[in-house]
């Protein structure tokens, strides 16, 4: 077989990169269904997706495409609620610049903390910031359990700039300000969801191909950068001119060859979700959209509530857990986790002892956040270039291995659709 750009996997950044394509393409996807992590299951009158998928357009084009093909009564908008529970209560998300809505000593020992904190010109690592940023309360209260919970690793491994524009900074004049004015603006203050799950968009994406164009369940399992030739799964061989990679990078590497030292820095973490779904709604969050939760006794560290964003009432919620990369997150762990996450839910009063568990799914993200060190991403820019010598092009949120939005994915994948 022979085709002028071979896509390796039918996730947002494949698909888009085909949509925008002008020469002839060939999608290769090993699961049986397109979307990858950009998918969704309805089950029981419960819609999930892995973990929230929800859409933070910042430009016209992709928003204007989507809502173009879809009826309106089917996407909901929503002005984001999200709250961080900390020690029993609810205070509103970023905890920095909430910290007035603390109890009165801990308020006070964030706010001298924050004017006693040392600022550097220069930090060594992302914790090394936290602490110059914010001073140590705001750090030892929420940050670091939080982004530990999350990042499954010692912040000091991360880089300054690691979660780039994701990170809610707020410096102390916005600070104070915001205790009598919301002044802190985020990059996802409000956001749409498709009623029918995230994997709608994937739909309209999906159904502008040529479907003999995605070969599903097929995998590519062998790759010669010099004749450039990938080997299916089924055992066809395709020869190609562009390589599009959008599986993760590790992997990748591990097909192309080579690459050994750096595949031994590269470092992400794992996330473990449970989508659950009750027979009532939660006595405690009623509006909430998403929740943090800081405390290191609680195994999960974020729980979302499709609910809440659809208007429905029953609970159905996701519910996420951070691993390490070498970490096992096998049945048995699995299990172990369902029991702590449904007796967390019940300490905290988000669930009670009337409310049934009717349905529920595991999905394991691995990898989930790829973990941002400058040496590293150095090397990967360097690596980058020297692949597209040979018509191979690395891109998606784990193809490219960054810290982005689907929308992110999507812009990177038509500027090379055009470029190419
Ligand atoms: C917990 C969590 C929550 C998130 N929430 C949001 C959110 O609310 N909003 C947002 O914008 N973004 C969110 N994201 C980010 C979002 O998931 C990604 O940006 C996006 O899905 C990446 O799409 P992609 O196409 O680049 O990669 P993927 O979706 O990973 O697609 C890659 C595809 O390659 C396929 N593949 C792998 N190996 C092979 C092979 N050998 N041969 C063939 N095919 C292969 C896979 O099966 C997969 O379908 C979240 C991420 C996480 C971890």
């Amino acid at each position: 077989m022979k085709t002028t750009n071979l896509v390796i996997g039918a996730g947002i950044s494949g698909l888009t990169f085909a949509n925008y394509s002008k020469e002839d393409y060939l999608i290769v996807e090993k699961e049986d269904t397109v979307g990858g992590y950009c998918r969704t299951f309805k089950r029981n009158g419960y819609v999930w997706d892995f973990a929230g998928h929800f859409f933070h357009f910042n430009t016209e084009e992709f928003k204007k495409n989507f809502l173009e093909k879809m009826p309106k009564k089917d996407i909901v908008y929503n002005d984001k609620v999200t709250k961080i529970l900390y020690k029993g209560n609810f205070i509103d998300f970023p905890f920095q610049a909430n910290i007035h809505q603390l109890e009165k000593e801990e308020f006070i020992d964030c706010l001298y903390d924050l004017f006693q904190k040392e600022e550097k010109k220069k930090y060594d690592n992302f914790l090394d910031m936290l602490y110059g940023k914010f001073g140590e309360s705001i750090v030892e209260k929420f940050l670091k359990p939080y982004n530990e919970k999350l990042y499954a690793t010692d912040l000091r491994n991360l880089d300054v700039d690691a979660m780039g524009r994701f990170f809610p900074y707020a410096d102390k004049e916005a600070i104070i300000k915001n205790m009598k004015k919301n002044a802190i603006n985020s990059y996802n203050g409000s956001f749409l969801y498709p009623k029918n799950g995230a994997e709608s968009f994937i739909k309209i994406l999906y159904d502008n191909l040529d479907k003999s164009k995605v070969l599903l369940q097929t995998s590519v399992t062998k790759i010669d950068t010099k004749k450039k030739i990938a080997t299916l799964s089924n055992g066809e061989k395709v020869e190609y001119k562009h390589l599009i990679n959008t599986m993760p990078l590790n992997h990748f590497l591990e097909l192309i060859g080579g690459h050994k030292a750096l595949l031994k820095e590269m470092s992400y973490n794992k996330v473990l979700v449970f989508n659950l779904g009750f027979d009532k709604p939660s006595p405690l969050c009623k509006k909430e959209h998403w929740i943090y939760i800081p405390d290191k006794k609680c195994n999960y560290y974020r729980a979302g509530f499709y609910n809440n964003i659809l208007g429905d009432k029953k609970l159905s919620m996701y519910i996420e857990i951070g691993y390490g990369m070498n970490d096992v997150v096998d049945q048995k762990e699995i299990n172990k986790q369902l029991k702590a996450t449904l007796e967390n839910l019940k300490k905290s009063g988000i669930i009670n002892d009337d409310m049934k568990l009717v349905d529920h799914m595991a999905l394991v993200m691995d990898p989930a956040y790829v973990h941002i060190s400058t040496k590293t991403t150095k090397k990967i820019d360097e690596l980058k270039k020297d692949l597209s010598k040979s018509g191979i092009y690395t891109i998606g949120r784990y193809g490219a291995w960054i810290y982005n939005s689907m929308e992110d994915s999507m812009l990177k994948a038509k500027e090379l659709a055009e470029k190419l």
